[in-house]
C-alpha cells in the first residue's frame, strides 16, 4: 500500500498490485513469497525517499515519518489485510503497510519437451501459497494470487485448467514463443472459453505483433461463444496482453487491441525512454470504442454497457487507465523497470488524475481476479472505523476457521477508482462462511459494486432470469 497526499493535501490510498511476477517453485526461476514482500517493501521505502528529497518531480508528497519497522510477513499476508479498508487510519502505522498488497504471480517455464503439462507444477505453486499460522492452521495466503501453467497444445490442457481453477489458482499464463502455438488458434479459443467459464484471467507473453494476434483470437472466441449460444460468457472472458509496451509503446495495432474491453495490458518492458509515448496514445484508449467490438455493434449502447459494467465496472471517465496494469516481470530483467515507473507515475509528467494512477497501481489487475465469497443470505457484515477492531475480527476468524480460503475485493470505479471493502471467506467444519468489512468511511452504501461472481448475473435486477440482453445480441447476429 502507498499512501500520499496531494497538492491539495487530499490523501490517497493506493493498493499496490504486480501483475507480472514469478514464484519460485521446483528449482524454477523465481522469488518466494516473503521475498517478493520484503523485496517490494523497499522498494516503496526508497521511492518514498526520493518523493522526500526532489519533491519539486513529484505531484505526489509523503509526510508521515517512517519507523524502521519492517512488515512481519505472516501478518503482513494474513492479520493486516484489514487495513485495505482504512485509509487514514492507518498513518501512524504505516511503516507497517507500506509495500505491494497483491501480487499476481506464476512458474516460469518449465524445461520438458513440447507440449508440456503444468499440472505438477501448479500444485507446488498451490502449496507454496499456503501459510500455517502460529497455531499451524493452513490458510490461503491471501497477498498472493497464484496463476497456473498451460500449454494450449498439450491434449490435457482442459483439465489443467479445469484442476488448477479447482485449487483455487486466480488465472493462467500461456506463452506462445517458448510453448510456440500459434495464438489465434482452435486449441487457444478453447482454453480461453473454459478460462471464461471459471471467470478467471489469462495472461499471455507477449513481443513485437502477438498483442494483435491475441486480439484477433479474442474477437474470434467472441464470434464463437455467440455461434455457440454461450453469450453468457463474454463478460467473463479476460485476456491480458503481458509486456504490452513490447508490441510498441508506439503501435496503434495495440491500443486498439486494448480499448476492447476484454483485453488489458501489463507494463513490464516500457522503457523510460517511450513513458510518455505509450501513455499518451493510452489516453486516446476511448470508451465509445467498447461499443464496435465485432459482434456486439449491433447493440444499443445501453445493453453493452450493463452487460460489461456487471463485470468490469467501467467508467467512461477512466475507461482507459482501466485498461492499464502495472506489472514487473520479478525476478527477470525488464524488473530493472520498476522503480523509474514508479517514480514517473507519480511525477506531474504522468498524464493522468488519481483515479487513473489507482487503476494502473492496483485496481485494474483486482477487477480481473475471480470472486469466492459464499453467496448465500450468511455474508455477515462488519463496519468499524477503527483498525484494531478488524484486526482482533481477523483474529476471531482465524480462532473460528479451520482454514482461511480467499478475499474478495468490492471495487467502486467512480467517482474515484477505489477499494471500498472487502469479503474474507473461510472454512468452519467444511461449511463456508463469508464475512464482509466495509470501513466506516464508506458506511453509506457502496455505489458501483464490481459483483465478480456472476453466477449471480442470471438473477441480477438487470437481467432478471437470463433474460433480456443476450436475446438481443442473438436477435441482432442472426
Ligand atoms: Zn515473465
Amino acid at each position: 500500500m502507498l499512501l500520499v497526499k496531494d497538492e491539495y493535501e487530499q490523501i490517497h490510498t493506493f493498493i499496490m498490485v504486480d501483475a507480472h511476477t514469478h514464484i519460485k517453485v521446483e528449482g524454477l526461476k523465481g522469488l518466494l513469497p516473503s521475498e517478493f514482500v520484503s523485496r517490494y517493501h523497499h522498494t516503496i521505502r526508497e521511492i518514498v525517499k526520493e518523493m522526500n528529497e526532489k519533491k519539486d518531480i513529484f505531484r505526489y508528497s509523503f509526510p508521515w515519518k517512517l519507523k524502521k519497522h519492517v512488515p512481519d510477513f505472516y501478518e503482513f499476508c494474513q492479520r493486516d489485510l484489514y487495513t485495505l479498508v482504512h485509509s487514514e487510519d492507518i498513518a501512524k502505522n504505516i511503516s507497517r503497510y507500506l509495500g505491494f498488497d497483491f501480487f499476481i504471480t506464476f512458474p516460469s517455464d518449465i524445461p520438458d519437451p513440447l507440449p508440456r503439462d503444468y499440472r505438477r507444477v501448479n500444485e507446488s505453486v498451490r502449496q507454496l501459497l499456503t501459510e500455517k499460522s502460529p497455531k499451524r492452521k493452513p490458510h490461503n495466503n491471501l497477498r498472493f494470487f497464484g496463476f497456473g501453467r498451460v500449454d494450449p497444445n498439450h491434449s490435457d490442457a482442459l483439465d489443467t485448467v479445469d484442476s488448477g481453477a479447482q485449487m483455487g489458482m486466480k488465472g493462467f499464463k500461456m506463452h506462445p514463443k517458448s510453448e510456440s502455438f500459434k495464438i489465434n488458434s482452435k486449441n487457444v479459443r478453447n482454453v480461453l472459453k473454459r478460462l471464461a467459464e471459471h471467470d478467471i484471467p489469462a495472461i499471455f507473453h507477449t513481443q513485437e505483433e502477438m498483442g494483435e494476434k491475441l486480439h484477433k483470437a479474442v474477437v474470434k472466441t467472441i464470434e464463437e461463444l455467440i455461434k455457440e449460444d454461450k453469450l453468457d460468457l463474454i463478460p467473463r472472458l479476460k485476456v491480458i496482453i503481458g509486456h504490452a509496451p513490447w508490441n510498441g509503446a508506439d503501435n496503434p495495432k495495440l491500443f486498439k487491441a486494448l480499448s476492447h474491453p476484454n483485453i488489458f495490458g501489463e507494463l513490464s518492458t516500457l522503457k523510460p525512454e517511450s513513458y510518455e509515448t505509450f501513455f499518451t496514445n493510452a489516453r486516446e484508449i476511448d470508451y465509445g470504442e467498447m461499443f464496435e467490438a465485432p459482434g456486439l455493434e449491433s447493440l444499443s449502447r445501453k445493453e453493452v454497457e450493463e452487460m460489461y459494467f456487471l463485470s468490469f465496472g467501467y467508467s467512461r471517465h477512466n475507461y482507459w487507465s482501466s485498461k492499464i496494469a502495472f506489472g514487473t516481470d520479478n525476478p527477470y530483467p525488464p524488473a530493472y523497470g520498476m522503480r523509474p515507473l514508479l517514480r514517473y507515475l507519480l511525477s506531474w509528467d504522468f498524464p493522468g488524475n488519481c483515479s487513473d494512477l489507482a487503476n494502473i497501481f492496483g485496481i485494474t489487475a483486482l477487477k480481473l481476479m475471480p470472486h469466492g465469497a459464499f453467496s448465500g443470505k450468511d455474508i455477515g457484515g462488519k463496519v468499524s472505523g477503527a483498525v484494531e477492531f478488524h484486526e482482533i475480527g481477523m483474529e476471531e476468524i482465524e480462532e473460528r476457521s479451520t482454514r482461511i480460503l480467499g478475499i474478495d475485493l468490492i471495487i467502486e470505479s467512480f467517482p474515484v477508482a477505489r477499494l471500498n471493502g472487502i469479503v474474507i471467506t473461510y472454512l468452519v467444519n467444511g461449511r463456508k462462511e463469508s464475512v464482509f468489512v466495509n470501513s466506516l468511511f464508506d458506511k453509506s452504501a457502496p455505489k458501483n459494486l464490481i459483483r465478480g461472481n456472476l453466477f449471480d448475473f442470471s438473477r441480477s435486477k438487470l437481467y432478471p432470469n437470463g433474460e433480456g440482453v443476450f436475446e438481443e445480441i442473438e436477435k441482432n447476429i442472426s
